[in-house]
């Protein structure tokens, strides 16, 4: 099997400066304070409000660790990727999609239409800056923000530290990568990849591949992967709600946001299970349970978003992927599950999301919970903390959420930036000073 794809990633991994070892450093540091908000972040959620921002004339900056701009989709995501929702639902403030762009833009597209976006506001992220922690200064009433910038030359870091006034956090929902750890999991001969490293089936023709998780990803793949006659199967450990990617000619998120305008979630819940057992049968019968309370009602209480069927369905159904429980542990050659049955795979793919990583770096205990970064305050409040800390797409609302977010952070920091007056710039000249 040919894996020479998963070195390049290790590759890039190298650039990764939380990746490297100590001794190749070669730091200097230095100090900048900074006028404008800065924002964490150069995916759309950090693009938006740096838009936003421009387009009441104030100036920003954006730190990103990666050497791209929305590294998520560039570096992370499969080849057949396309956007979930259609694209009027995706598109970010003041620049809608090329007319001429499909409903469900591809990834190269969606990617094509933010580096325009970016272009077109002019947004220059600083490339290569992770930020490592975030703490705001009672004394001097600024943000401290620690950074690590890698240089031209891999070797080189430099360590710089920030000091601004508002600090919008944009580093994403989707951080980092959730890999759980299986009794056995060392002993297992085959390759173990997490999703954000897999780019298509073509590495794995002919192979016995098990997807672990059963989201929007791991469906997706399981159909990439039969598409390149490899011999996929599906662990599916808990009950969720698959819905059909479109009702009655249009998607079904857009028809679920309609109905809502009218009718109580319950209503909207029984209707869309009604359409999705006319339309795409019952799942049940596929092993794929559904929960006992209905999709809008589950996605708001727990933000687990619902599978929208691509063609998995139909796999499944002729029994081209098969589905099994939860893994119970692996050996070297096989997975048994926790109904017992053991059955052999020369690959896995673990296509169990993604967290965030604020608790790792941003020291606050109003916005965002310690424990796992969820944002503390409930959807549409979440955007707004204390001491000018701000979030953007953290609402487990998609774009859509994004888009929201980033106009109310810049409409508020707007009315702060307007009363900006000579005490702030003192203030600035002290902190400065202080160095
Ligand atoms: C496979 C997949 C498909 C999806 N499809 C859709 C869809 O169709 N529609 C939809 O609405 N949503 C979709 N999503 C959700 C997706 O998360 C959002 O669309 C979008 O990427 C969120 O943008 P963001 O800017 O908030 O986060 P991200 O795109 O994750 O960007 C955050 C950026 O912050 C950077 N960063 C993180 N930590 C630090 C740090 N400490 N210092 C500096 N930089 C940092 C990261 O490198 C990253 O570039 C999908 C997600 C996945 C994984």
């Amino acid at each position: 099997m040919d894996y020479n794809y998963l070195k390049e990633i290790d590759g890039k991994r190298l650039h990764d400066p939380l990746m490297m070892p100590k001794t190749m450093n070669t730091s200097t540091s230095s100090r900048i304070w900074v006028q404008g908000p800065i924002i964490v972040g150069a995916g759309p959620s950090g693009l938006a409000v740096a838009a936003c921002l421009k387009q009441r004339g104030i100036p920003s900056l954006i730190l990103e660790r990666a050497n791209c701009l929305a590294s998520l989709w560039q570096l992370k995501t499969y080849d057949r990727l396309r956007l979930h929702l259609p694209k009027h639902l995706c598109q970010l403030p003041h620049m809608p999609f090329p007319l001429d762009f499909p409903t469900y833009p591809t990834k190269q597209q969606f990617v094509a239409y933010l580096e325009s976006y970016a272009q077109s506001f002019n947004i220059e992220p600083d490339y290569n800056t992770t930020v490592l922690s975030a703490e705001f200064d009672h004394s001097c009433n600024f943000w401290r923000m620690k950074t690590s910038k890698v240089g031209l030359k891999i070797e080189e870091s430099v360590s710089i530290e920030y000091v601004c006034q508002w600090l919008v956090v944009a580093s994403g929902e989707n951080a980092e990568e959730v890999k759980p750890d299986f009794e056995g999991m060392d002993e297992f001969r085959g390759p173990i990849i997490h999703t954000s490293h897999y780019k298509s089936g073509d590495p794995f023709r002919d192979k016995r591949v098990l997807v672990v998780g059963c989201g929007n990803s791991g469906m997706e793949i399981c159909l990439d992967l039969c598409n390149y006659n490899a011999r996929p199967s599906l662990v599916v450990r808990d009950t969720l709600h698959v819905l059909p990617q479109e009702m009655l000619g249009r998607s079904t998120f857009g028809v679920s946001m309609w109905l809502l305008k009218w009718l109580p979630m319950r209503l909207v819940d029984s209707f869309l299970l009604l359409v999705s057992r006319l339309t795409i049968g019952d799942t049940d019968r596929l092993g794929l349970y559904r929960p006992k309370i209905g999709p809008l009602e589950l996605k708001k209480k727990t933000g687990k978003t619902p599978v929208l069927d691509v063609g998995t369905l139909a796999k499944i159904r002729n029994g081209s992927i098969k589905v099994f429980p939860g893994v119970k542990r692996f050996t070297s050659h096989a997975i048994e599950f926790v109904d017992g049955k053991l059955e052999d795979f020369d690959a896995i793919i673990l296509a169990t999301g993604y967290k965030n990583n604020i608790p790792t770096w941003l020291k606050d205990n109003v916005l965002f919970s310690k424990k796992d970064g969820h944002s503390k305050k409930p959807f549409p409040e979440g955007w707004k903390g204390e001491n000018g800390l701000y979030s953007v797409g953290f609402a487990k609302r998609g774009l859509l959420g994004t888009s929201m977010d980033a106009e109310r952070v810049a409409e508020d920091i707007e009315l702060q930036w307007n009363l900006k007056d000579s005490k702030t710039m003192e203030s600035a000249d002290q902190v400065s000073e202080s160095y």
